[in-house]
């Protein structure tokens, strides 16, 4: 199942996706395909809807309406298949606060039913090594900084090497050596043929990294493409992605504000 009469079959498909919650509509049918191994980039401002996009996309929240695809695996009608091909990293990160990060590993790769073995050895001790958490064997999950709790999320999601990957603010938090050391992960991984989605309002992550992004405001998409599309749409062809993103969402201009704040 890896392509169609239409062409390959997308990594993720967010297909007229919507979420309501009372009269407040925080995602408002966005659709948006990204390819096999590609970093795809998900930008917005605070509220518009990045988070609860990516919980509909990995079957943690319920569509209102629309429709979602993991390697063209329906989320909602196929959970299990769709969620055993995918690893999510919420900004939050689900970690347990009583295990150590290496009975963490273990207990997620027990979920997932990896074989106990030297495999998952192999890989759990590769991962603790890269994100300099070996050292920290005895001390309890809860006891970590936010930065450790991204690290031990992030490397609970690689230890079962998914072929898709759908993180919500990977470097927040992060100090620059462990922020650089996601990003060439993620290059990396993208390289041997890993999808990246990856929510951010770091706009330097975003063009560093993805090949394509899309701008959403306010529940909305307003824009999708590679840098130079997005120039070409906005009709400045030496836009910066920050240039861009300001005009692409709405908003009074940081000027405007400061004026209105000390008038
Ligand atoms: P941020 O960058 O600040 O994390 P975001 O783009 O991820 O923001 P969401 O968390 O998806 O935004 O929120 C989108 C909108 O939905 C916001 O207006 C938010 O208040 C609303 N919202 C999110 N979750 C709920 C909820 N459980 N109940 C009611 N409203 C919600």
């Amino acid at each position: 199942m890896t392509s169609t009469a239409q062409g390959p079959i997308a990594a993720v498909e967010a297909r007229q996706l919507v979420k309501r919650y009372g009269v407040v509509r925080a995602v408002d049918g966005v659709s948006f395909e990204v390819a096999r191994g590609e970093i795809f980039g998900f930008l917005g401002a605070n509220g518009a809807g990045k988070t609860t996009t990516l919980r509909m996309l990995c079957g943690l929240l319920a569509p209102t309406s629309g429709t979602a695809f993991i390697d063209g695996i329906d989320i909602v009608e196929q959970p299990l298949l769709a969620k055993a091909r995918l690893g999510y990293l919420d900004e939050d990160p689900f970690v347990h606060p009583h295990l150590t990060g290496r009975e963490f590993l273990h207990f997620v790769a027990d979920l997932y039913r990896m074989p106990r073995g030297a495999e998952r050895q192999r890989r759990m001790e590769r991962l603790l090594g890269l994100f300099e958490l070996a050292d920290r064997d005895g001390e309890l999950i809860g006891a970590y900084s936010h930065g450790m709790k991204q690290k031990i999320g992030l490397a609970s999601l690689l230890i079962r090497e998914p072929p898709v990957l759908l993180l919500d603010e990977p470097t927040n938090g992060l100090d620059p050596r462990s922020a650089r050391l996601v990003k060439d992960l993620l290059e990396e991984l993208s390289s041997r043929g890993t999808t990246v989605l990856l929510s951010t309002h770091i706009l330097e992550v975003a063009q560093a990294l993805c090949r394509r992004v899309a701008i959403i405001d306010r529940g909305r998409i307003t824009a999708t493409g590679t840098m130079r599309e997005l120039r070409a749409q906005a009709g400045n062809e030496q836009a910066s992605l920050e240039d861009l993103f300001l005009k692409l969402t709405a908003g009074p201009e940081s000027k405007e504000l400061i004026e209105r704040l000390l008038a």
